[in-house]
């Protein structure tokens, strides 16, 4: 490699072809999901109305590797390995000693990480004869790429859009929709759990909580039906191991090995993804970046928010699963970050964070916003507005080195691309961009109506 290299980039014969599980790894396991009813740990068949039942396995696997299938590696290769970029344009403005590298998936058809599990999703419920999967989305990245990766396997797929964004975000609607998908803003009056969100306030501007509990509740009342998420879950982490692994040949093709790692936290899937695999070198003692979770001030699940068992969306259908939470029915402040507008995290970046081996950290949207602009004016590429929050940080960061004047190397996630958060844009560059703060009273509200277990 010469000196001045601006990207790594992988044969796709060098792509991974294992995802990496990092429970095995961990000290202890993370906390089983409990039935709501029983307070019972839940089996693999409490969850057959909702997931595929090789998706279930993933969720519960202690294997360490699962190999990708065949089918999925093939789509995976129209854009995969994604290159990594060296930010050079961007240390320099910032005259700081630090390396920073970015580990882009906006190269993917939907514009972000999503279809790296959306396509694993859809491939193994395509096998087990699904013909339908409901999903909710925020910003509408999750929605289009399980839109995306429907069509590959000839799957009908259903979109609740959470309503802030189903208005802000109109060309994504009709992304989803040129690949296929049906959408419905959420609320909707097409499910129970819509109704009465709108019963209560007409004018809601939903959440992920309440759009999942749509999805939900239309996948398990048909047959031919089950419903996909976007986050949260383990088997999506594990799906989106494949950043980490490519980023860590990425970096030993340039002899460099990082020394902090941060990445935005929505429900944890870029993270964990990003993440996980160097978390697996830390704990064999190969390397030791300290690896930081970054979070909006306004739904700070991980730096405010109690570690207990709570419900995974708004109607209390999904099981109970510990996570770091601001409670179910928590509803964040519309900020342009749809994607981290979500009131948990996931169970296992939760668990991690409570073993240690994770730091958290929320930034507000002006101050991403600004390190947005800044990366774009410097790099070219725009960024989503959820990234922005690991930019901020990684720019935080690299401010710090050119004070102590250490040469850090800092590897980030550049999850997702801002060609349609263009709004958002708009709205900062007017100067009209809201701070919200963080809401403590809603939250404490919100806290209150969590279950209390033993
Ligand atoms: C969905 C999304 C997020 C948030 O979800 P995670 O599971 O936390 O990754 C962040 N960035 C982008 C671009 C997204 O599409």
């Amino acid at each position: 490699m010469h000196d001045n290299y601006s990207k790594v980039l992988l044969d796709e014969s060098e792509m991974p072809t294992q995802w990496y599980n990092v429970i095995p790894d961990l000290p202890e396991p993370p906390p089983p999901p409990l039935h709501p009813g029983t307070l019972q740990p839940i089996g693999p068949d409490d969850l057959a109305p909702l997931f595929p039942m090789a998706l279930i396995m993933q969720e519960v696997s202690t294997d360490s590797y699962i190999d990708i299938p065949g089918e999925v590696l093939d789509i995976y290769r129209l854009w995969r390995p994604s290159p990594l970029l060296r930010a050079r344009r961007l240390e320099k403005a910032l005259d700081t000693p630090a390396k920073i590298f970015l580990k882009y998936e906006g190269v993917s058809p939907a514009g972000s990480h999503k279809p790296n599990t959306a396509v694993p999703q859809a491939f193994y419920n395509a096998q087990e004869g699904v013909k339908r999967l409901t999903t909710e989305t925020g910003a509408g990245q999750w929605g289009s790429a399980l839109a995306f990766a429907t069509a590959q396997f000839g799957l009908e797929c259903e979109v609740w859009q959470v309503r802030a964004s189903y208005d802000q975000k109109p060309y994504r609607k009709t992304m989803m929709e040129i690949w296929g998908a049906t959408l419905h803003p959420s609320p909707s009056d097409l499910t129970e759990a819509g109704r009465a969100i709108l019963a209560a306030d007409p004018d809601s501007p939903g959440s992920l909580g309440i759009a999942i509990s749509e999805a939900v509740e239309q996948a398990v009342q048909r047959d031919d039906t089950r419903y996909a998420l976007g986050s949260v879950l383990n088997h999506v982490l594990l799906h989106q191991t494949i950043i980490g692994e490519e980023a860590l040949l990425q970096l030993a093709k340039v002899e460099e090995t990082p020394d902090v790692l941060v990445g935005c936290t929505g429900g944890g899937s870029n993270f964990g993804g990003l993440s996980f695999p160097f978390l697996r070198e830390k704990l064999a003692g190969r390397m030791d970046p300290t690896i930081r979770c970054v979070e909006p001030a306004s739904c700070p699940s991980l730096t405010r928010g109690e570690y207990r068992y709570d419900f995974g969306d708004t109607g209390q259908l999904t099981p109970l699963v510990k996570m770091h939470t601001l409670g179910h029915s928590f509803i964040p402040d519309p900020i342009h970050a749809g994607g981290l507008r979500y009131h948990g995290m996931s169970p296992l970046v939760s668990h991690v964070y409570e073993l240690g081996l994770l730091e958290a950290e929320a930034i507000g949207q002006n101050e991403c916003f600004a390190a947005g602009l800044e990366f774009a004016r410097t790099e070219g590429i725009i960024p989503a507005p959820e990234p922005t929050h690991a930019i901020a940080a990684t720019i935080r960061e690299a401010v710090g080195c050119r004070e102590s004047g250490e040469a850090k190397v800092i590897l980030t996630a550049l999850c997702g691309h801002g060609h349609l958060d263009l709004g958002a844009y708009e709205q900062y560059l007017a100067g009209e961009l809201e701070d919200f703060d963080y809401p403590a009273e809603k939250v404490a509200e919100a806290m209150a109506r969590i279950p209390v277990i033993a």
